[in-house]
């Protein structure tokens, strides 16, 4: 943790998700309460289909809502695509942009996804800027480098701790149960945390939120969380069951 940042936990519900799945939206608000309100943010990212279901289910909750990526178009002919705005008009306050599988299923790149970010913040919403090494660069001792290498590329100037979010999901992390162990988060996080007063200025980075992220479960979210410089979570298979996004953000609030 960072002193004097308001943890964030954020649950990426990636392409799961129907009508039936809003009832993980509500449990998750039926156990927001006011000792778990008091020391942690929460935010779910559900497909674009459902977010302004999501929104409206969880008005009163004071728990937060966004997209898992956005356009970097404003409007106009780009079929299929979602504008930052509509992701606002629905309800969202965050939108997740540079996620691994976007980077690697859809070829984004750093200026793809410093677009976005620059689209949200357009459109007030808070990016969650996500960044990590692969397996194969991790071993060839490049792991810092390449998160460096993607920070400068994707965040927009002039961020702050208001406009911005970092997560840090090492590629080999997601999904597969695998977690670095807690010197590595600690030695990267601090890495991201001085790249960031590098590139916003050293009155800025103390206040921005650098989520870990990757198979992040309620039995291992108290060890991460616990580490300097960690200020939450993007959580995603465990975010589908809301016991389990309860039981991380319980471990990050405490
Ligand atoms: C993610 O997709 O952002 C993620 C962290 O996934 P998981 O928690 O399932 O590893």
């Amino acid at each position: 943790m960072t002193n004097n940042i308001r943890p964030l936990v954020a649950g990426n519900w990636k392409m799961n998700g129907l009508k039936a799945e809003l009832a993980i939206a509500s449990a998750v608000a039926q156990g927001y309460e006011p000792g778990l309100r008091r020391s942690v943010d929460l935010a779910i990212c559900p497909p674009a289909t459902l977010l302004f279901a999501v929104s409206a289910a969880l008005i009163g909750s004071r728990i937060a809502t966004g997209g898992q990526d956005c356009s970097a178009h404003e409007s106009g002919a780009y079929t299929g695509e979602v504008s930052a705005a509509m992701l606002a008009d629905s309800g969202a306050q965050f939108v997740i942009v540079g996620h691994s599988e976007r980077r690697t299923l859809h070829g984004e790149r750093d200026a793809d996804v410093n677009a976005k970010a620059e689209a949200a913040q357009a459109a007030q919403l808070v990016p969650i800027v996500c960044v990590g090494e692969t397996r194969a660069e991790r071993e060839a001792g490049k792991a810092l480098a390449v998160v460096k290498k993607q920070l400068r590329g994707s965040i927009p100037q002039g961020s702050t701790g208001a406009t911005l979010v970092v997560a840090y999901e090492p590629v080999w992390a997601i999904g597969t149960g695998l977690t670095p162990t807690v010197a590595d988060v600690a030695d990267m996080h601090a890495g991201i945390r001085t790249e960031l007063a590098r590139l916003l200025g050293k009155s800025v980075a103390p206040g921005v939120r650098v989520l870990y992220g990757g198979s992040v479960k309620p039995s291992n979210a108290a060890e991460l969380m616990g580490v300097a410089n960690v200020d939450g979570a993007l959580v995603g298979g465990a975010s589908l069951k809301a016991e389990d996004f309860l039981g991380i953000a319980r471990a990050c609030g405490a």
